[in-house]
């Protein structure tokens, strides 16, 4: 007798550790098992199909079928599958991708390095800061700012980093000196009858009272998301930005713009730091630059950081980081065509125009009972959900509303994300009109079902 587990379906549970997944519930639940995609769609294994309103991990942005990534990695894949980039290495992809994203910088970028994962790449950035300021003869600099809610990844330092309780708990990070400031969510975090303006400028006054009570002399960066996207997709205040920048400015502290999730037109400009007119020294990117066909990340870096660490691995004889796959051919020949794919079908411009449909759908949801704040830019956006809209809460226990939701979502053929209450939405950049309707109606199906199973009396 053969007792070995059968569908497929039973051999994720039997031999699978899922990443983000309550691992005991799984035994039960199982896995949704995705087996084609086309567009913004996808396919489960019985052939029923979803809006992938995530695009996968905020990430697949040309869609899930395009061939001319496809053939731009079998065309590498046959001349050079690998070659590696240490020891004054390097292979043409690499170099054009180095030169491609340097050009693309909104500001002046000096050098890029390659990773394959945005905590890889939240990681190398660290590093490189903390080496600078070695390098500078100011090895007290080291603490590190960033926000509630923040995500940065989850290898032990960008965990560190990141500023969710999930990625903390249990886990025994070794945190190093990180500084957490108010997240820069109006709606939850303003005072009563608080402005936009009057918060934004409150965010900065913390930002510099902290520094001057740890010590200037002691603060090496300010990592942040343009738009927190894991932590809900928060929007900051339109002058949260210039206000925060300035404060940096003042004390000579590095920003790192995290653009893993906003970069390549996800905020309808091509990085998040032209919408918000961030300037910043360190640039780290993923997800959207290869659409997730193959693992890439980077980060780009201005001089200010480029000439200590040039310097300094002189000094010391050679920069010791870098990792196997850094500059992977095939992954940099996926992205120079995925690049040249946003750019040419202005997946930028139609995402400006998409999240503005978009963002006025969810707007008419306002009045829907469950429905707390819409918030977004460009093409990505987040549904608050509450039960109480007065006082802003949900069902008792946390994130209850919003896995319901998503549940609802998934039925009617919808795949989107609750984070906590929140539903995010994060599109395919080359979503249609017709798609957004779409969306919006299955969102509005799963709202209706949601509410009508809620028991009575629950909702206000
Ligand atoms: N930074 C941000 C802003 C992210 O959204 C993510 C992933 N969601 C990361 C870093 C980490 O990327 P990865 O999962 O590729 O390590």
């Amino acid at each position: 007798m053969n007792d070995k587990p059968n569908s497929i379906e039973a051999r994720d549970i039997a031999y699978h550790l899922h990443p983000y997944t309550n691992a005991k519930k799984h035994l039960e639940a199982g896995p949704l098992v995705i087996d084609r995609g086309e567009g913004i769609y996808v396919f489960d294994n019985n052939g029923k199909r979803y809006i992938e309103a995530m695009a996968g991990l905020w990430s697949v942005g040309v869609g899930f079928n395009e061939e001319r990534l496809v053939n731009a990695a079998t065309e590498q894949m046959k001349r050079l599958p690998y070659y590696h980039t240490f020891t004054h290495k390097s292979h043409g992809p690499v170099i054009e991708l180095a030169e491609k994203l340097v050009g693309m910088a909104p500001v002046p970028m000096s050098k890029a390095f390659f990773t394959n994962s945005g905590s890889e790449a939240i990681d190398t950035a660290l590093k490189l800061i903390w080496y600078r300021a070695n390098a500078l003869g100011q090895p007290e600099r080291k603490k590190i700012i960033v926000r509630n809610r923040a995500y940065h990844g989850v290898t032990i330092a960008a965990a560190c980093l990141t500023s969710l309780p999930a990625n903390h708990r249990s886990f025994d990070l070794i945190v190093p000196d990180v500084l957490r400031m108010t997240c820069p969510h109006h709606w939850r975090e303003a005072l009563p009858g608080e402005s936009e303006e009057d918060f934004a400028t409150r965010l900065a006054k913390e930002l510099e009272d902290t520094i001057l009570a740890e010590g200037p002399e002691t603060i090496a960066a300010f990592f942040g998301e343009p738009v927190q996207g894991a932590g809900g997709v928060v929007v900051p205040p339109a002058t949260y930005w210039q206000k925060v920048q300035a404060v940096l400015r003042k004390y000579d502290i590095l920003l790192v713009a995290d653009e893993v999730i906003c970069g390549f037109g996800r905020t309808g400009t091509m990085f998040g730091s032209t919408t918000y007119g961030i300037e910043p020294d360190i640039m780290v990117m993923s997800k959207q630059l290869s659409s997730s066909y193959l693992p890439a990340s980077a980060l780009m870096m201005n001089d200010r950081v480029f000439g200590p660490i040039m310097e300094e691995s002189d000094r010391i004889g050679t920069l010791g980081h870098g990792y196997t796959a850094s500059g992977h051919p095939v992954a940099a020949a996926v992205a120079l065509e995925n690049l040249k794919i946003i750019e040419e079908r202005d997946l930028v411009g139609n995402a400006a125009a998409m999240g503005r449909r978009l963002r006025d759908g969810l707007d008419a949801l306002t009045d829907h009972p469950l429905v707390g704040e819409v918030r977004g830019v460009g093409l990505i956006a987040a549904v608050e959900l509450v039960t109480d809209r007065e006082a802003r809460t949900a069902l008792e226990t946390p994130g209850a509303l919003g896995a319901l939701v998503n549940a609802h979502l998934q039925e009617a053929g919808l795949i989107s994300r609750a984070m906590t209450d929140a539903i995010a939405f994060c599109p395919p950049l080359i979503i249609t009109e017709g798609e957004i309707d779409e969306l919006l109606s299955l969102f509005r199906i799963g709202l209706d079902k949601t509410l009508a199973a809620l028991p009575k009396g629950s909702v206000r």
